[in-house]
């Protein structure tokens, strides 16, 4: 079944340095100083297209840090005009992407905890009628891509034509070496119906700890996937959210290094 999106080709809204495009940045911005100096590094490797850090940050259980709010838009400003890379964060209601627009953040993202629920898709989709800015669609939590498909369609009928998907795995009861399963075939799947649709792998929420993100970035590479968006910290030992999954600036443009990037058949 083809999907029917009316969806802009990724050069339209990015002109990535590089190919793939790279999205890296902390898991969550935890201080101005820990943000820029990770903005800085990360600039400094000219291999990454656009920074990103979460700021309202949804939390598996209470009590934990549910992210820096607000005041993290200013953080990613300063680094935006320091350093010059668009700016990327996630949103999870109205008031967020109120916010967040103001603020004139360059790229929105949808996390996985939100895909799954299409109430909370629309009030963000409604909230982004008439607007022209990129959004990026993280697979829902559970291996459901009729929700993940559901969630590119809001958006595209309120209007937004620079849509990405990002693929971050799925929960799943199976024991495994993975934090979430890449059930790669949701995304082929996805890829197939939607040619068009660029797709974007996320290594660090599928693998949940450093070692495994070379191959998972690679085996996204592979399939053809045109960008990955992976977490680093200046000193991921010390990160407040996700300290396993996060690598240094230094060990990101390593890893781009390392990997074999095949340019397709004209
Ligand atoms: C994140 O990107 O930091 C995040 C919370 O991801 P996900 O929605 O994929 O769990
Ligand atoms: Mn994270």
């Amino acid at each position: 079944m083809k999907l029917n999106l009316n969806i802009e080709p990724l050069s339209n809204w990015l002109t990535p340095k590089n190919q793939p495009l790279i999205i890296g940045g902390p898991c969550s911005a935890e201080t101005e100083e820990q943000l820029l100096a990770t903005a800085h590094l990360l600039a400094k490797t000219g291999k990454i297209s656009v920074l990103r850090a979460g700021i309202w940050k949804p939390r598996t259980r209470p009590g934990e840090f549910e992210g820096i709010g607000s005041i993290g838009l200013e953080w990613l400003n300063r680094a935006k005009a320091e350093t010059g890379l668009p700016i990327t964060v996630e949103v999870a209601n109205a008031k967020h992407v109120e916010e967040a627009l103001k603020a004139k953040v360059d790229i929105l993202w949808v996390g996985a905890r939100s895909t799954v629920n299409p109430f909370t898709v629309q009030e963000i989709a409604d909230a982004l009628r008439g607007v022209d800015i990129p959004v990026m669609v993280k697979n829902p939590v559970n291996p459901d891509l009729q929700l993940w498909i559901g969630a590119l369609e809001r958006f595209n009928q309120a209007g937004i034509t620079k849509l990405a998907a990002i693929s971050r795995g799925f929960s799943s009861f199976e024991k495994s070496a993975f934090r979430n399963e890449p059930m790669w075939e949701l995304t082929i799947q996805l890829m197939t119906m939607c040619p068009e649709l660029p797709v974007i792998c996320d290594p660090s929420h599928i693998c949940g700890n450093r070692d495994l993100i070379p191959y998972i970035s690679q085996k996204a590479l592979d399939l053809e996937m045109d960008g990955l968006m992976i977490e680093s910290h200046i000193d991921p030992s010390v990160a407040w959210t996700d300290a396993k999954q996060q690598v240094t600036p230094a060990a990101l443009s390593d890893l781009i290094d390392n990997l074999t990037i095949r340019t397709p058949e004209p």
